[in-house]
């Protein structure tokens, strides 16, 4: 071992010489970079309960966002089933790292390492509303991960809680063709019906003194609604009834909590991927098309639709669904965002 005094300097020739300039230069260079990197750090945007995640990157919305890293959120990036006492991996892949139909510059990039944020703003912008059939977004998760291998970005619940399962920049097998280019949420809602209050209908809904409420099924003995003692009430007293290609149906409303939390998904969405409008496909006469569009149409439009706007075979969000309501809170809340 050296003696440590050797290291000690014990006369003035021993304080180290002028540095040379070049190394003044570099030091002074180092200094800038770290307190880029400092700045950089400091201005990140941070990860908030209100988060949603695209390329990476949290986006407050201002509504509760349960990501799905965060317990007990529902994670679609895990290539086994959830809700099972087996938790062998299937290896089943539930989403595609990779859009299809972007232009050949964007594509080498996305498969390269992910889309960045711009070319997530390039290549995504539509919306599909999805009621779940299912209820709750537990049961919807369910049924998506562990039975139909399917995904969706969002599923918003009867208590207004979203869940995010995927970063947007994932294709999640929703809406058919429409994947390549767009976002998805289902919210928990048990459909609409051909008949009205028909027993299927009645299945789910029941009447107190303050009127009608959905009633979960004895089947479903957990619901994992965040809220406790949530009881889900319509936004509207009585069920709606209106046209989707060309059938009557039959709808209990949405919950005011899913309206809320979904204007802010909404206004989020118009912020991080400007393409996706606060519009939704609408006549000449200006009333929101019922029924689904021809390809070309729905490929050429940027904004909100609802599932029944890209495929013939579905129904969903219903005609219960208030697009100018949604529309118009989405809007306001998008003004008060700043650019
Ligand atoms: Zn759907």
């Amino acid at each position: 071992m050296q003696n440590p005094r050797v290291l000690v300097p014990t006369s003035p020739a021993a304080t180290p010489p002028p540095r040379p300039r070049w190394q003044l230069r570099c030091a002074a260079a180092g200094v800038v970079v770290l307190a880029m990197l400092l700045v950089r750090c400091v201005s990140a945007p941070k990860t908030t309960p209100n988060s949603i995640e695209a390329c990476g990157r949290p986006f407050d919305i201002g509504t509760r966002v349960v990501g799905w890293r965060e317990p007990p959120g529902y994670d679609a990036y895990q290539r086994q089933k959830r809700f099972t006492a087996e938790e062998k991996p299937d290896g089943q892949l539930r989403y595609a790292p990779v859009r299809g139909g972007l232009d050949q510059a964007l594509a080498a990039r996305a498969a390269d390492g992910g889309m960045s944020l711009g070319d997530l703003q390039q290549a995504v912008h539509t919306f599909v509303l999805h009621y779940d059939v299912a209820g709750t977004s537990r049961q919807c998760f369910k049924i998506l991960q562990d039975v139909r291998n399917l995904s969706v970005h969002f599923l918003l619940d009867v208590d207004g809680t979203l869940y995010q399962t995927l970063d947007l920049r994932e294709k999640a097998f929703h809406a058919t063709y429409a994947n390549d280019f767009s976002i998805g949420v289902e919210i928990a809602h048990p459909g609409a019906f051909a008949q009205p209050l028909s027993a299927d209908m009645r299945r789910w809904y029941d009447k107190d003194e303050r009127g009608w409420f959905l009633r979960y099924p004895a089947w479903m003995a957990e619901t994992g609604i965040r809220t406790p003692g949530f009881v889900p009430r319509p936004d509207r007293p009585d069920f709606v009834s209106g046209e989707v290609q060309g059938r009557m149906y039959h709808q209990f409303d949405f919950t005011p909590e899913q309206y809320r939390a979904l204007a802010h998904l909404c206004a989020g969405l118009n912020k991080l991927l400007p393409r996706i409008r606060l519009e939704v496909p609408r006549d000449a006469a200006g009333r929101v098309v019922s029924a689904a569009l021809p390809e070309e149409r729905l490929r050429a439009f940027d904004g909100i639709v609802g599932h029944f706007h890209v495929q013939k075979n579905k129904q969903d969000p219903g005609p219960a669904m208030q697009w100018d309501r949604l529309l118009q809170e989405a809007r306001r809340l998008r003004a008060g965002m700043g650019k």
